[in-house]
């Protein structure tokens, strides 16, 4: 099933200069851009975009650092898009992520883990209308 999904290249990912590589790596799978975006959040814009996370004990930490610099922000598509880039990022702690995967190639530790990916259709649907408008895609 074709299907869209959020990805964001986290700050640490960017400083590595690692943005080129990891769009590689979508588009080698089939994940292909339908929008990029280069930006630095604010910290209440991480805030709402972790939202879900607000009770965890590493809400203030995660949204500190999603504003320390940079991020890409990409919409893919493809089939079955959301499994698909699950699989490439790997496991959220990059120690425990398997070989080959995003996380184990570029993320520095369980914060800093190199990229973000939807974990569902429906999260996807949310996570990209909090950054772009239907009227961007081509
Ligand atoms: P994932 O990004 O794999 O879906 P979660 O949704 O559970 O993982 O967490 C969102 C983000 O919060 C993670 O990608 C990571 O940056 C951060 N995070 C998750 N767990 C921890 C933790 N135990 N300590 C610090 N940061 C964490
Ligand atoms: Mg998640």
């Amino acid at each position: 099933m074709a299907e869209r999904t959020l990805a964001i290249i986290k700050p640490d990912a960017v400083r590595k200069h690692a943005i080129g590589d990891i769009i590689r790596l979508y588009e080698g799978i089939g994940l292909h851009p339908l929008a990029i975006r280069m930006m630095r959040l604010s910290k209440a814009c991480a805030e709402g975009f972790y939202a879900v996370h607000r009770e965890r004990p590493f809400f203030n930490d995660l949204t500190t650092y999603m504003s320390s610099g940079s991020v890409v922000v990409l919409v893919l598509e493809g089939t079955d898009a959301v499994k698909k880039n699950r699989d490439l990022m790997g496991a959220t702690d990059p120690k425990k992520a398997d070989p080959g995967t995003i996380r184990a190639l570029y993320g520095a530790s369980i914060e800093a883990n190199a990229v973000h990916g939807s974990d569902s259709v429906e999260n996807a649907t949310i996570e990209i209308g909090y950054f772009f408008a239907e009227s961007e895609f081509r």
